[in-house]
C-alpha cells in the first residue's frame, strides 16, 4: 500500500490539499484529527473534563465512533449520528487538543489509524503520521505557515459558516493549541526526520496544491 503522511498544525491548508491530491490519485483520504475531534464533542457532551484520563476512558468505553466514506469524503459518526460538521468549532478544537495529550486517548485511537492505512492507499493528515502512526510511509510532508497567516485563514472559514468569531480570538486559540501540540509528552506535534518541510505562508490554495502535487509526483515515481 502506498501511504502518503501530512502532518503540521492547524490551518497549514492540510485537510483541503489532501483532499484534493487524494482524489486526483485515487487514494482515501483520512482526516485525524476528526477523530480526537469526535471524542472531544464525546467528553463535552458528557459533560467530563477533556484533561482527565479517567473521563475519557468512561466516555470512549460508553460511545461508538466510526469513519465512514460516502462518495470521496469522509464522515464521522458518533452513536450512529453524523457529526462532522458539528465537530468543526473552535470550543471542540479546543476540547480535541486537551483529550489528544492523553496517552490512554492516543493509544485508544491508534490502532484504527494504522488499520485503515495497512489496507488502502492512503493520504492521512495529523500531528504525528510520519512520526507514530506510520513512520513507514513512503511520503511524508510537513505542512505549516506562520501561525498569522493560519489564524486568518481559518477566521475565513469559520466566518463563512457564519460562526461569530473574532481574528484575535482565533489567533489565540491557535497559538494556545499550537503550544500544547507540540509540546505534549506523547506523539507531540513535530516534523519527521525524513519529511519534506513545505511553507504555505507565502501561497495561495492553488499555489500550494500545485506544488505539492508536484513532490508528490516526483516522490511516486521512485516508490511505484
Ligand atoms: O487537525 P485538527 O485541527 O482537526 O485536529 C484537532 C486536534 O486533534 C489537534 O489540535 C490535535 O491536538 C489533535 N490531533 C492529534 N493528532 C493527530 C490529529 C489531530 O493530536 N494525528
Amino acid at each position: 500500500m502506498i501511504n502518503i503522511a501530512i502532518d503540521g498544525p492547524g490551518g497549514a491548508g492540510k485537510s483541503t490539499v489532501a483532499k484534493i491530491l487524494a482524489k486526483y490519485l485515487g487514494y482515501i483520504y483520512v482526516d485525524t484529527g476528526a477523530l480526537y475531534r469526535t471524542l472531544g464533542l464525546a467528553i463535552d457532551r458528557a459533560g467530563r473534563c477533556p484533561d482527565s484520563e479517567e473521563d475519557a476512558k468512561k466516555v470512549c468505553q460508553n460511545v461508538t465512533l466510526e469513519l465512514k466514506y460516502v462518495g470521496d469524503s469522509q464522515k464521522v459518526f458518533l452513536d450512529g449520528e453524523d457529526v462532522s460538521e458539528l465537530i468543526r468549532t473552535p470550543r471542540i478544537s479546543n476540547y480535541a487538543s486537551r483529550c489528544s495529550a492523553l496517552p490512554w486517548v492516543r493509544e485508544f485511537l491508534l490502532e484504527t489509524q494504522r488499520s485503515i492505512a495497512s489496507k488502502n492507499h492512503v493520504i492521512m493528515d495529523g500531528r504525528d503520521i510520519g512520526t507514530v502512526v506510520i513512520p513507514e510511509a513512503q511520503i511524508k510532508i510537513y505542512l505549516h505557515a506562520d501561525v498569522e497567516v493560519r489564524a486568518h485563514r481559518r477566521y475565513l472559514e469559520l466566518k463563512e459558516k457564519g460562526s461569530d468569531v473574532t481574528y484575535e480570538s482565533v489567533l489565540e486559540e491557535m497559538k494556545e493549541r499550537d503550544i500544547r501540540d507540540s509540546t505534549r509528552e506523547i506523539a507531540p506535534l513535530k516534523r519527521a526526520d525524513d519529511a519534506i518541510d513545505v511553507d504555505t505562508t507565502k501561497l495561495d490554495l492553488e499555489q500550494s496544491i500545485k506544488l505539492i502535487t508536484g513532490i508528490v509526483e516526483e516522490r511516486l515515481k521512485y516508490v511505484l
